[in-house]
């Protein structure tokens, strides 16, 4: 199906883009790698009068590491950030990036596009909600910073207002001693996962001394699994912490039956994920380089 006819305008700043969110008013939206929102308009989901296109803003993508921090520029691609050497120095980012959907939408979509859409099933969050991330926002009332464990509030709901634009993310690089993980299982490339999971361990020689565990596809948000977190937390990474920890996860998620499986289907996969994301995360954080991609049916 066409979508319904929209006005189209092509910002030369994300300053411009914002200016014109707010003067074009509540049928007005930011087109950026269109991955999300132009499926949606074609089925008639979403029905803008205007598209506000950001893909011609010069500067609005880059991967930098400054200040002891990843910085992303909003527009830049998944694919750029699978093939950037400052991203695969956290290699949970890589992880994330190299196993989004097939080439041609790594190619287009955008971390600040996958942020602002709040997909419950979508990579980015999950992953990001492990490290210390904040979203940076401009809007024509100026900028704002706010951690990314506050910016999604619902399913496809974030606190932007709709004049507001995410402008940069910023990731604090590890410490030393820790490594991550992200593993999701899918049914085929271009198809979002049914479940997966992000594990970011700080590592004291074999005890973990904090962890952050982060459910995706198994709630209307990403899932932060505190009681598996407090399991690991504190303890050696043996058979009995681990055990703790996926019991902690199957009691944390709360899936959806569909046509990815059943919801206990996913809580069981959930509880795996978690237990191989744990392995892998514990062999990084001791340095060794451990290379793992998506796992399909
Ligand atoms: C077949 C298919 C399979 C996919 N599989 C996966 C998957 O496995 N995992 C996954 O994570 N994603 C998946 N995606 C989605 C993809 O990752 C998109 O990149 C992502 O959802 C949105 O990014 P985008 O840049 O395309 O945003 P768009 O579609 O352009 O925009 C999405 C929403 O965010 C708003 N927006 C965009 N940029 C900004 C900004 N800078 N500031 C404020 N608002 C903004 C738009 O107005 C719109 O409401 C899939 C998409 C398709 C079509």
């Amino acid at each position: 199906m066409y979508p319904r006819p929209f006005h189209y305008h092509r910002a030369a700043s994300l300053k411009e883009a914002a200016t014109l969110l707010s003067q074009l008013g509540d049928d007005a939206k930011p087109l950026a790698g269109g991955q999300s929102l132009i499926p949606l308009m074609k089925l008639r989901f979403a029905n803008p009068s205007h598209l506000v296109d950001l893909n011609f803003v010069p500067g609005a993508a880059y991967i930098k590491e400054e200040g002891g921090s990843v910085r992303f520029g909003a527009l830049t691609r998944h694919s750029e950030i699978e093939k950037s050497g400052v991203a695969a120095r956290v290699p949970i980012l890589h992880d994330c990036a190299a196993g989004i959907a097939d080439a041609q939408i790594r190619n287009r979509g955008t971390i600040g596009g996958s942020l602002a859409e709040a997909d419950p099933s979508g990579d980015w969050a999950a992953v990001l909600l492990t490290q210390k991330t904040e979203v940076r926002c401009l809007s024509p009332r100026g900028e704002r910073t706010v951690p990314l464990a506050g910016f999604i509030s619902d399913a496809y709901t974030t606190l932007l207002e709709r004049d507001e634009l995410v402008r940069e993310i910023v990731v604090k690089s590890p410490e030393k001693g820790s490594g991550g993980a992200y593993l999701a299982f899918k049914r085929s490339a271009p198809v979002y996962p049914t479940a997966s999971a992000a594990v970011h361990l700080a590592m004291e020689g074999d005890i973990c001394k904090d962890a952050a565990i982060v459910l995706g596809c198994v709630g209307l948000v990403p899932v932060k699994a505190t009681a598996a977190e407090g399991a690991l937390r504190g303890s050696k990474i043996d058979d009995k912490a681990v055990t703790a920890a996926m019991e902690a996860v199957r009691a944390a998620v709360d899936p959806q039956s569909d046509m990815r499986g059943s919801a206990e289907y996913k809580r069981t996969l959930a509880a795996a994920l978690v237990k191989r994301a744990i392995a892998v995360a514990v062999r990084r954080a001791r340095g060794e380089r451990v290379e793992v991609s998506h796992i399909y049916a």
